[in-house]
């Protein structure tokens, strides 16, 4: 087991152990944020036929001149066919989506005619092409539309279901059971008297865990003896992921390692060289069997740690290429000190001023301050071997909030 490694390495380790999830077919309607397991090839022509792309007379563009009248012979509406091809000199009423009709090249829209009598007097010069949406010009059969490792947002979905793919083929979304573990730890319907505390983490993991689109089962607390963390734990050993926090240190009540090695956990490392979260512990139980993160008590260790090592984990497992969260450059707004040795995730808020963004701690940085998470953007990396960033200095930090950015004026 390696212990005391750097962040970088506990990241290559734990996604080097992680593999992509068999692929499984579910109704397009539900794959949004899902990754295709597949290319998906149109065998459809889109759109299906030269159409309108107005409300107006389809006609031919040499027939037309500003003043000049032309006979409506027929209409065509969105969903409708053309009774028979358009003669020299003639015109037919159509709506925006319908096909053009064989004889006519161009479309003139409503607004630039006059309509009277059977008749439609053309105000414009028009132009061959005009207004017509060419059969093909979004989708060709044959082509790949979407590529093997997509993620699926509404416009994939939109698109699957335009080519009739109303199954997709996506990975499956991994699925993690959670656990915690602590003699002092009640559920939030309990009483939190004396010296107990609510066991926050089984739930802030769990929404990371969602957040991130893995299902998430919270198995609930394991009391500080071996034997009740290792029922939870078994409990645990039919999911992709276990994550459990707390009970990873050195205390006396400390029971992870030794009871994931009795489970026959091969424990990969332990100890990671950065604050919050020194004592993480990463293991796999055999080559099936689930990847295991023992993540530390303290509640800002426990999620900062699942954004560092679990999150790229299950977005890895879920197809994902892209593991990690947007990085931005920002002015730091006080000074920054530390000892050199551990890699510091500063909890920050950002603000935009003329100069770019600003970063400004969150407060107190203790590991037990949730607080620092529920304000925080952003971790900003204070480095391993850095002991002072100056205010002013850039530095980088990684995006936690998913609407950072969000405007309250709508946009021009
Ligand atoms: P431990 O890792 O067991 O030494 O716990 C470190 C700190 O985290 C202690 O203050 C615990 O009370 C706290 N802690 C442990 N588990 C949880 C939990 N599930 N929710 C909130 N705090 C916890
Ligand atoms: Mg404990």
């Amino acid at each position: 087991m390696k212990s005391g490694i750097s962040v970088a390495e506990a990241s290559a380790i734990a996604l080097g152990a992680t593999r992509t999830l068999a692929p499984e077919s579910v109704p397009t309607p539900e794959a949004l944020g899902r990754v295709l397991a597949q290319d998906v090839r149109s065998d459809r022509t889109l759109p299906p036929a030269d159409c309108s792309a107005m409300d107006g007379y389809a006609l031919r563009a040499g027939d037309a001149a500003p003043g000049r009248a032309l006979p409506v012979v027929y209409e065509v509406a969105a969903g409708g066919q053309a009774s028979r091809p358009l003669a020299e000199g003639e015109a037919a009423r159509i709506f925006t989506g319908a096909p053009v009709p064989p004889g006519a090249d161009c479309v003139v829209r409503q607004e630039d005619t006059l309509a009277e009598d059977g008749q439609v007097t053309i105000q414009i010069t028009p132009t061959g092409g005009d207004h017509i949406r060419l059969a093909g010009e979004d989708v060709r059969s044959g082509d790949v539309v979407l590529d093997a490792g997509t993620p699926i947002g509404p416009a994939q979905i939109g698109m699957l279901v335009s080519l009739g793919r109303t199954i997709a083929r996506v990975h499956a979304r991994p699925r993690v059971a959670v656990l915690s573990g602590g003699d002092e730890l009640v559920e939030p319907d309990e009483d939190a008297s004396g010296g107990r505390i609510v066991s926050s983490n089984g739930y802030s993991l769990v929404a990371q865990c969602q957040e991130a689109g893995a299902e998430a089962r919270n198995l609930g607390i394991a009391r500080d003896t071996p034997d009740a963390l290792e029922a939870l734990l078994r409990a645990g050993l039919s999911s992709d992921v276990i994550v459990s926090s707390a009970g990873v240190s050195v205390g006396d009540h400390d029971h992870v390692r030794p009871v994931l090695e009795k489970l026959g956990c091969e424990l990969v490392f332990w100890g990671v060289k950065m604050k919050p979260g020194y004592p993480i512990v990463f293991g796999r139980i055999g080559e099936s069997g689930p990847l295991v993160f023992g993540l530390p008590g303290n509640p800002v260790s426990a999620m900062v740690t699942f954004e560092l090592f679990v999150r790229p984990t299950l977005l890895k497992m879920a197809g994902h290429t892209r593991l990690f969260r947007p990085r931005v450059e920002a002015t730091l707004a006080e000074t920054l000190e530390k000892k050199p040795g551990r890699a510091h995730y500063v909890r920050v808020h950002l603000e935009r001023d003329e100069a770019g963004l600003r970063a400004r701690t969150t407060g107190n940085q203790s590991s037990g301050v949730l607080r620092s998470m529920t304000q925080a953007q952003g971790l900003l990396h204070f480095p391993a071997d850095a002991e002072r960033l100056e205010a002013g200095a850039v530095a980088s930090v990684q995006i936690l909030d998913r609407r950072f950015g969000d405007e309250t004026d709508p946009p021009a």
